[in-house]
């Protein structure tokens, strides 16, 4: 299933590759200092690959902290945060905010606690869409 997200202006958006198609969204509203502070609730799927594409990157603040190796993707023109990407073990991978997808019927059903550390998607990506 093909899921779609952004922020709220459209700047920051992504395509989210769900395989197989998921009966449900597992997620996890994450507790480190900065997502406590801005209400992150995340998903990832390890078989998913995500594909993000920015309108305007001059617009998208990218903040980190502690250690440095979460990047969140701020868009400067909505403050919306959409996504957090991660450089590891030589690939990117990300999560990216539930509140963000688009598609809502197997998120009505999403548990808040299905998240296992670590998973996150393989990320490509890609030039705006049209
Ligand atoms: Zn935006």
């Amino acid at each position: 299933m093909l899921i779609r997200g952004s922020c709220h202006c459209g700047n920051i958006s992504f395509e989210l590759n769900w395989l197989p198609d998921p009966t449900e969204i597992p997620a996890r509203a994450c507790n480190c200092s900065f997502c406590t502070k801005h209400g992150g609730v995340w998903t990832s799927l390890p078989t998913g690959s995500l594909r993000i594409s920015i309108e305007e990157p001059a617009l998208v603040s990218k903040y980190a902290f502690g250690t440095g190796t979460a990047r969140f993707d701020i868009c400067g023109r909505c403050g919306v945060v959409p996504l957090v990407t991660s450089k590891t073990d030589g690939g990117l991978y990300a999560v990216v905010k539930r509140q963000c997808l688009q598609r809502s019927p197997p998120l009505d059903s999403a548990p808040c606690s299905g998240f296992v550390r670590g998973r996150r998607f393989g990320v490509t990506f890609g030039p705006p869409h049209a």
